[in-house]
Parts: C-alpha cells; structure tokens; sequence
C-alpha cells in the first residue's frame, strides 16, 4: 500500500483528491471544518517536503454551474486551517487551471472549482479524468467519503499516474483502522450494531460473522430479532419480512461461534415522543400501545461486561432513538464503556452514518481509537466491499 510517505515531493505538484464536501450556512460560511482539518497533514507533508499541492473536491449535489455550491466560499476558510494563503481557480479543468498548475511554486497551494461542475465527474468520464491528470506529477486520493464511488477525480484519474499515485494519510490511517477490525485486530473482537432497521444493515451483519468473536446488535433491529424468535415487542420498529433472516443470522452466527448479544430490557414508550409516558420492560413482553425506544438497565449491564472483555471494538449504530434526550440514555452508556475499554488499551473504531453523529454529539470523539470520515464508504467497507477509489490506487 503506498502512501505520501512512499514519496518525496520536492518539485513536485501533488494533485490531491481531498473531502471539502463541508457544511455551509445560509451566509456561506464553513460551519464545521472536520473535512479541512483531515486534510492537513497531507498538504503539510508534501509542502514540507518541498512540493506545492493541487486540491481538488466535490461540494454538494450541484446540477452544472451553481454559485451557490462554488468552492471559493471555502477558500479563505481552507487557508486559516492550514496555514497558507490558498490560491483558488474559477475552474477545475481548461487553460487557466493548467496555466496556474504550470507556474505553481514550491510550498503553494491551489485550490480547484467544485469538480460536480461537470457532469463528467460523477459520470467517471475519462477524458475529464485525463484533462485533471494534467494538474499534477503525483495523484494522490485523501478523500475516503468518496472513495465508494467510481468518479473520475476518485477513481479514473490513477489510471493516467501508474506509477504515481497513493493514498494520504487520513485514507491511509481509515483503510488501517478498518482493517484492524477486520483482519488483523487483538481478539476478542467485538462488533456493535444499532440503528434503526435490519434491512439496512444485513450485508454487514452477514460479513462482519466471520470476523468478530461478539456482536452485540441494539436499536431498533433488537424487536425483529425479539419477534422471531415468539417475543411481543408491541408497536415497536420491527420488520416482519426479515423475520425469517433474522434467525438465520442467529443460527449462522451459532454455527461460527459468535456469541450474540440482544438486549433483555427496553426502555418502552406509550410514543414517539420525547415527552411520552415510558416504562422499564423485559424486551420480549412489550404490550400494544408500547414501543420499546432505548436499552434497558440488565441490557446496559451485560453489553458493558461485553465491552470490557473486547480487545477490538467496531461502532456502528446507535442504540435508542438517541435524537430524543429521553432514549439517548443507553446509547451514552455504550460510549462510555467503549471509552473505558479503548482507555484499558482496546482499539475502537466508530463509523457509519448516525453513530459518529451520535459520538461527537456527546463529546466521545477523543475517546475512541478512531471515528471514521465516511459514512457510505465505512458501510460499504464493512459489507466486505472493494471500494473504487482504494482499488485504483492498489491497482
Ligand atoms: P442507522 O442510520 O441505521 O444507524 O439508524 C439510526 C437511527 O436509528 C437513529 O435515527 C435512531 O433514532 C434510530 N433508532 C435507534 N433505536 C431505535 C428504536 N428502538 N426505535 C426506532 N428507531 C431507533
């Protein structure tokens, strides 16, 4: 696997797929700046190495030229963060890029026009991905929130450095903690998935059966597992057509010697509602008119003795409806007991969608081993999928 470290950069233009995909508010103003600060020691090597670097990125879902979705509202923004006044091109292909690239200095910085200008980028065209090969000596892909697609700026464009071309370091350190989970992690290994539906997440579930020793599955998937097997979960979330895969899920999972961890108590609800009348219940004797919205205490109890024994730890998923003050309870639980055990020397990865909302939101962040950059590329990482962006790099 090569990486920026592989390289030295003097005299060189690194052409550099970063994640600038960040969010706005109504003043364009950059309103968190994760994406920016992820890319820094990337830009930081390769300037300090002697080279000058061209950044490239998506922003948003424009259709052709929008002002609105210009990456010149993050310029000023991208120039605090790393510390260098960044030059910004109207443009992200043509004369004038090619033109800035060719009298680009060592230690200079430009940054590209939204690559999704151009319906060619997300289309993969290679033509387009051959006008961006121009912009660089060195292609390099730091952008892991979009390396589960097959575009021209994350995939085809390695095709015109064959032999110059890697990963930065945040993609390089995602791949790495992925693979601790997945490969090559200190047993035992644990996996926890919550969130809202079964159907969502089976591919990993299925996947993830031959890696782990534990897997504790939380949130509203809980009730379909509850109900196949003769539970009454009430009105519960649950998924009546995934009964059946359900329990085959437990029964493969009998057969590889994973243990599997439900809850056994829910905090139920009369509603959906963070002010409705609630209840502590045993998970398989929900009535009608009760929905069970978060973990309950004998759960909490056995998901941290669980926890604590586990030497590698994947998040995915939250366990409660943790949006609403009153069922986030379990899901703060669990982050303290991941921290507790990443504390006591495991390694912990959280990733996916709604969980990393959920950790930074209670201020775990700093507490676990490593909150992975993206949501869609972690799911289709831990569904054993090759992802695009990473394959053309290794190619
Ligand atoms: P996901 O994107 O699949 O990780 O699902 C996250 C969502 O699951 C969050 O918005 C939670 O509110 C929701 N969720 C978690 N537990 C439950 C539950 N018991 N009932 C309904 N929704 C839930």
């Amino acid at each position: 696997m090569k990486t920026i470290n592989d390289f030295n950069f003097e005299n060189k233009t690194a052409l550099i797929r970063v994640d600038f995909n960040v969010p706005l508010n109504d003043a364009f103003e950059v309103t968190d700046t994760t994406r920016i600060v992820s890319a820094k020691p990337t830009i930081i090597k390769i300037l300090e190495d002697g080279g000058s670097c061209v950044l490239m990125s998506h922003l948003g879902r424009p259709k052709g030229v929008q002002e609105a979705f210009s990456l010149k509202h993050i310029v000023d923004k991208v120039s605090e963060t790393i510390g260098v006044a960044v030059k910004f091109v109207p443009d992200c292909v043509g004369a004038e890029a090619e033109e800035v690239v060719k009298n680009l200095q060592p230690g200079e910085v430009v940054l590209l026009e939204n690559l999704r200008f151009y319906a060619e980028e997300t289309a993969g065209d290679k033509a387009f991905a051959e006008q961006l090969s121009k912009l660089g000596d060195i292609y390099v892909n730091d952008a892991f929130g979009t390396a589960h697609r097959a575009h021209a700026s994350t995939t085809i464009v390695a095709e015109f450095f064959p032999e110059n071309k890697c990963f930065g370091s945040l993609l390089a350190k995602e791949i790495e903690s992925i693979d601790k989970v997945m490969t090559s992690g200190e047993k035992p290994v644990l996996a926890v998935l919550g969130g809202a539906k079964v159907s969502s997440k089976i591919t990993i579930i299925e996947n993830i059966l031959d890696k782990v020793d534990h897997l504790i599955i939380g949130g509203g998937m809980t009730f379909t597992f509850v109900k196949a097997q003769g539970g009454s979960v009430g009105d519960s979330i649950c998924e009546d057509d995934k009964m059946e895969l359900a329990l085959d899920i437990l029964k493969q999972a009998k057969a590889k010697g994973v243990q599997i961890h439900l809850p056994v108590d829910v905090l139920a609800a009369n509603a959906f509602s963070n002010t409705a009348e609630t209840q502590i219940m045993d998970v398989t004797k929900i009535p009608d008119g009760w929905q069970g919205l978060d973990a309950g205490p004998k759960s909490l109890e056995n998901f941290k003795e669980v926890v604590l024994q586990c030497k590698t730890i994947l998040w995915n998923g939250p366990l409660g409806v943790f949006e609403m003050e009153t069922f986030s309870k379990g899901t703060i639980a669990l982050g303290d007991y991941i921290a507790e055990a990443t504390k006591n020397g495991a390694f912990s990865l959280v990733g996916g969608g709604d969980s990393v909302a959920a950790v930074k939101q209670f201020g775990f962040e700093d507490k676990v081993s490593y909150v992975s950059t993206g949501g869609g590329a972690m799911l289709e990482s831990l569904e054993g999928k090759t992802l695009p962006g990473i394959a053309a790099i290794l190619e």
